[in-house]
């Protein structure tokens, strides 16, 4: 069986001056998923190990370096989900732990599938994952945006199409022919405290089924939500057999019916990788078995 591996660091607008360590860090998220994957390690092995160092990379809108709500403080959304079994687990609104995709995990694990605010930090406890400090995780760029921000009052999709918000996700198949898929955020920018965007929403922020495919999405979340993006788009592989043309009817029907902005990346069933996105650029990177790393940010023809 193939082993294939798609990962991404957000879609906005990127800077030129960010570019460079956008595509570093993706790389890094594709090398750490891939030596899991080719150790004979599952899906969701692979795809928590690709998000924990994307989220450990300060450039991203995850984990450390996460974006700040409107009081000027982080609160994290993560989800993983096992297209085997069609399990899943979700935290959303947490503010203290450096990997929000590992709790996530450990949700997975558990008998419920989400988890919020104060009960999924104590349940952090319970399985042995330590909290932080919550200045850990701010990065000093984040701090200088909040303050513009808050000086603009700013909250809506068209005050951020020009900023970088960079949710991150990955998808992978392993060689048994497991699908999973993780998507782990701060959000957005400014954002309403107890506010939680698609990320952490199977259907929306992510889907992973081994019968049609799995995707991880970005993008302005209450637009992402009202059209279960990551659950149209691996319908779409369905329907349309080509991952890249799903990802594309995706992104389409996000901007044609709510005037959403965003992008998907998916993987196919058979591990071939699709992707689209609609606003300016998005950072991604995919290896499929046999081939090299490919990494990329601005749209593709
Ligand atoms: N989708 C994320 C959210 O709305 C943000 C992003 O992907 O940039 O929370």
């Amino acid at each position: 069986m193939t082993i294939s591996l798609i990962v991404h660091g957000g879609a906005w607008e990127i800077p030129d001056a960010e570019v460079a360590e956008h595509r570093e860090g993706v790389e890094r998220g594709i090398a750490a998923g891939w030596a899991v994957l080719e150790a004979g390690g599952s899906a969701l092995d692979a795809v928590e190990a690709a998000v924990r160092v994307l989220e450990d990379a300060p450039i991203f809108d995850a984990g450390t370096g996460s974006v700040l709500n409107s009081d000027g403080n982080i609160e994290m959304d993560a989800a993983i989900m096992d297209g085997q079994t069609l399990r899943s687990g979700g935290v959303a609104a947490i503010s203290r732990i450096k990997n929000p995709i590992s709790l996530a995990r450990h949700v997975l694990d558990s008998d419920v599938v989400l988890l919020v605010g104060q009960g999924a930090e104590r349940f952090a406890e319970g399985v042995g994952i330590p909290r932080c400090q919550a200045e850990e995780l701010i990065v000093e760029r984040e701090r200088i945006r909040w303050a513009k921000i808050k000086a603009s009052g700013a909250r809506t999709q068209d005050a951020f199409m020009g900023q970088p918000h960079d949710t991150v996700g990955a998808v992978a198949l392993d060689q048994h022919g497991n699908i999973a898929a993780a998507t782990s955020t701060g959000g957005t920018p400014n954002k309403m405290p107890g506010r939680v965007g698609d990320s952490p929403l199977i259907g929306a922020g992510l889907y992973a089924d081994n019968q049609t495919g799995g995707g991880s999405s970005t993008g302005w979340g209450e637009s992402i939500i009202k059209v279960l993006l990551a659950k149209t788009a691996t319908d779409a592989i369905d329907r349309f057999g080509d991952p890249m043309i799903a990802a594309r009817h995706a992104v389409d029907l996000l901007h044609r019916r709510v005037g959403g902005y965003g992008g998907i990346i998916l993987l196919g069933s058979d591990g071939t990788p699709g992707l689209a996105f609609n606003t300016p650029r998005m950072a991604y990177g995919y290896r499929v078995q046999g081939g090299e790393t490919v990494v990329g940010i601005d749209p593709v023809v």
